[in-house]
């Protein structure tokens, strides 16, 4: 059985394999290379519309049940390679 995620920024069901995990900590947004962090984590597709669309609703936040803004620059950083 194939493990199946939503992509939070355009909401596609997916293989997890082809989405990038992300958990909050200390009000980071941080990527979660081999999906093992513990905590609720959220699931987006690795390219600048599916993150950008994400910050821009302010659904990292959302997705991870953190209330506040999040700092997103590990994504954003990760975008410009
Ligand atoms: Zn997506």
């Amino acid at each position: 059985m194939v493990a199946v995620r939503s992509c939070i920024g355009c909401g596609v069901r997916v293989s997890r394999s082809e989405l990038l995990r992300v958990v909050e900590r200390d009000g980071h947004v941080v990527i979660d290379e081999k999906a093992v962090l513990s905590g609720r984590g959220a699931w987006v597709h690795p390219d600048r519309a599916c993150i950008e669309r994400t910050i821009a609703r302010g659904g990292f936040p959302r997705a991870l049940r953190v209330s506040g803004r999040l700092d997103t620059s590990e994504l954003e950083n990760r975008l410009e390679k």
